[in-house]
């Protein structure tokens, strides 16, 4: 029988585990098991601090730069992801696991965006076992709504975005850091993501795509888990546990600089040429 565990326990495993991260403890872990089996992609890290201030250390100080190295295989997971239950886990059928990660989620109220005007949780949309997935912040107003990731104005972009790699909507999959709506659009904090990011790397599990491609700085730097600035390292391939993943700006971003369009272009070409899309003829 899977175990249960209390709210209380989880918040006292999440602030271990968030403890942990704080101390570097993974970092040593991650670098023991590295240096001991796993193949490797060592990144440079950009020098600039991330503009998203739930990424920013605490003293505003910048942190040192270091080489982060991204795993090919998991190999650090978090004590949280090792011992809460997955009822997911062995059930081979994509729609019935990514039904029992809904179904865990529940009406959800682990941190405080239940309570800060949310309508509804928007868990995902796409095909389970798409290729490609796209990762966002958070559901928006429109989001918010309708119960579907990116249906509003950069919702729209994005749609635009993928039917231009000769995909339709429904061929990937569409899901977000934090499946509530921070207040006034908001950026997701902390302490939110660290709470909710664990039901995205299980979405991520279970699809198991080729590609993951993030839209914008906060999906990046919480799956990379780093502090740098997306403009960094946008456009560059990453090991995801087992998957590709790419960073490109986010499509919000698009709808206030139009000038950056280019630039995910040739972003969204390097994910077409690795899945073998040909761009579609007009
Ligand atoms: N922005 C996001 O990051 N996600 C959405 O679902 C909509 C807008």
């Amino acid at each position: 029988m899977p175990r249960v565990l209390s709210p209380d326990v989880r918040r006292a495993l999440t602030e271990r585990v968030r403890y942990c991260h704080e101390m570097g403890v993974y970092d040593f872990y991650r670098r023991e098991l590295l240096a001991a089996e796993a193949p490797v992609t060592t990144v440079s890290e950009p020098e600039d601090i991330a503009s998203n201030p739930a990424f920013q250390p605490e003293s505003r100080e910048e942190m040192a730069p270091r080489k982060t190295a991204v795993m090919a295989k998991p190999a650090e997971e978090s004590i949280l992801e090792v011992i809460a239950p997955k009822p997911e886990q062995g059930v081979t059928d994509h729609v019935a696991a990514l039904k029992l990660i809904r179904e865990d989620l529940g009406d959800c109220t682990r941190c405080k965006l239940h309570k800060q005007g949310r309508k509804q949780i928007v868990f995902g949309v796409g095909n389970p076992k798409a290729e490609l997935v796209f990762v966002g912040e958070g559901p928006g107003r429109d989001e918010d709504e309708q119960g579907e990731p990116f249906v509003g104005r950069a919702g729209k972009l994005l749609t635009q975005m993928i039917e231009a790699m000769s995909l339709k909507r429904e061929d990937v999959y569409i899901c977000n850091v934090v499946k509530c709506r921070p207040p006034e659009n908001r950026l997701p904090e902390k302490d939110e993501i660290a709470t909710c990011s664990p039901f995205l790397q299980r979405q991520l599990g279970v699809i198991a795509p080729k590609v993951i491609c993030c839209l914008g700085a906060c999906s990046a730097q919480t799956l990379l888990e780093t502090t740098q600035g997306i403009s960094r390292f946008r456009g560059e391939w990453f090991d995801y546990r087992g998957a590709k993943l790419i960073a490109t700006y986010h499509p919000a971003y698009l709808l206030r600089n139009p000038a950056a369009k280019g630039e995910v272009w040739k972003d969204l070409q390097k994910v077409m040429a690795y899945l073998g899309l040909q761009p579609k003829r007009r």
